[in-house]
């Protein structure tokens, strides 16, 4: 039997359901598990605790599959939180087929994040559990979604700090490679609220697409459609660090016109292009500038350029706790810049999926470059990512993207 015990103390956040166990917990462990092996895990008075996957080299030595002794965590017991975690997608199937169909630890999968894209899954495998596993979950994980093509795209950063091999094999360099059925075409079509958008899962950022911010693309379609009536013509956009111009096109369906997307990935840029044209929308309504958006704010206000409505979702700026601060400037610039090419009137949604920076101190950064700015601002909503991005409970670390929904009065 594989067991680990815990240093006295140690069991306290196991008792309130906390996933992970970390190395500094760890008082010994039996039974020489390898990585990803189940081990039952237990207090210092020899209590078990739970059922855990166990990661050697890892500053998280184990995550937690189960807090219930009487699991068996085998083939049935994965096939059934994976086909648990797919179903709580169901619904989603009608809006969109990009769906983040399991989400880690919120799904009690921990370490395994699956996107599905049209008939492609995408996964990436960030623990040795999960990777162990692969094979069970990805039979699963077809069977629940009826997709037969997956392909991975673990996080060599991410899979670095777990000790997992960043290139498996030679035909797997950096842990990308087809895991099941076919190698993913160079563009994938997905649909969302009735838009269509290409989807680059081989090169993209994360698994090819930021899946997680579909409610808020179809908030900011809304409020282009809201301000061209109360402006009786058509708002004026800024996309900041639009990516594949996503935010873009859904404003341009929503009404706006004369609009500019900014990012500093040419490669993204010209996913946007194609997306507008893919949408059948005037090429004129969305203009693409590649530059640094620190830059570009700074020159749209020396030349006086003025917007109805502003998009700002920068990649995560803090890293972790010890970057904090310095992201915590990098956000007051940007939102300052921003804010300083808001019409009166206008609306700017900001967002940072920095998970080291809560919301509160986001929206404390932001008044802060409200104030600065010179303007006033009314903050009509709190913004978060989809249903499919849950966060469970008693693993806080789940939370990252967060926005304010901003109106200048
Ligand atoms: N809003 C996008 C996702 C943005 S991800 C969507 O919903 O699809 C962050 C983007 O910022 C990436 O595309 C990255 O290329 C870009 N980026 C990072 N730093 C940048 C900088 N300093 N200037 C411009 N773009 C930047």
């Amino acid at each position: 039997m594989r067991e680990l015990w815990l240093k006295p103390g140690k069991e306290r956040s196991l008792a309130r359901r906390h996933p992970w166990i970390y190395a500094t917990a760890v008082a010994r462990v039996g039974g020489a598990p390898g990585p990803g092996d189940l081990v039952g895990v237990h207090g210092a008075d020899g209590r078990w605790l739970a059922w855990a996957a166990y990661a050697p080299d890892s500053a998280i030595r184990a995550r937690c599959w189960s807090f219930d002794e009487a699991d068996r965590i085998d083939r049935d017991w994965l096939a059934a939180r994976t086909r648990e975690a797919v179903g709580r997608r169901d619904r989603l199937a009608q809006v969109s087929d990009a769906v983040r169909l399991v989400y880690g630890e919120a799904d009690r999968l921990p370490g395994l994040i699956v996107d599905r894209y049209a008939d492609q899954l995408v996964l990436q495998l960030q623990a040795p559990g999960v990777q162990l596993q692969s094979e069970v979950l990805l039979d699963a994980l077809c069977e629940a979604s009826g997709c037969r093509n997956a392909f991975e795209r673990s996080d060599s950063a991410l899979r670095a700090r777990e000790s997992l091999p960043a290139a498996p094999g030679p035909a797997r360099a950096e842990a990308r490679g087809v895991l099941r059925g076919r190698e993913p075409p160079e563009r994938i079509q997905v649909r969302e609220h009735g838009l269509a958008y290409w989807v680059d899962v081989r090169r993209g950022h994360k698994t090819g697409f930021y899946i997680d911010q579909r409610d808020n693309r179809q908030l900011a379609r809304e409020l282009a459609r809201e301000l061209a009536s109360t402006l009786g013509r058509a708002p004026r956009a800024l996309n900041a660090f639009c990516y594949t111009g996503s935010f873009s096109v859904a404003m341009a369906r929503g009404g706006a016109g004369d609009s500019l997307a900014v990012d500093s990935s040419a490669d993204a840029l010209a996913l946007g292009r194609a997306n507008v044209e893919l949408n059948g929308l005037d090429a004129e309504q969305v203009q693409w500038r590649c530059a640094d958006v620190f830059e570009q704010l700074r020159a749209l206000r020396d030349a006086g350029e003025r917007f109805d409505l502003i998009v700002v979702d920068p990649p995560k700026f803090a890293a972790s706790h010890h970057h904090v601060e310095r992201a915590a400037r990098a956000y007051k610039d940007i939102n300052l810049n921003a804010l300083k090419l808001l019409q009166p009137g206008g609306i700017l949604m900001t967002f940072s999926c920095s998970g080291a920076i809560d919301v509160d101190l986001f929206q404390k950064i932001v008044a802060g470059a409200v104030i600065d700015a010179g303007v006033e601002c009314t903050m009509r909503t709190r913004l978060g990512p989809g249903a499919d991005h849950p966060m469970l409970m008693t693993h806080p670390e789940g939370e990252y993207l967060k926005g304010l929904l901003l109106q200048r009065l």
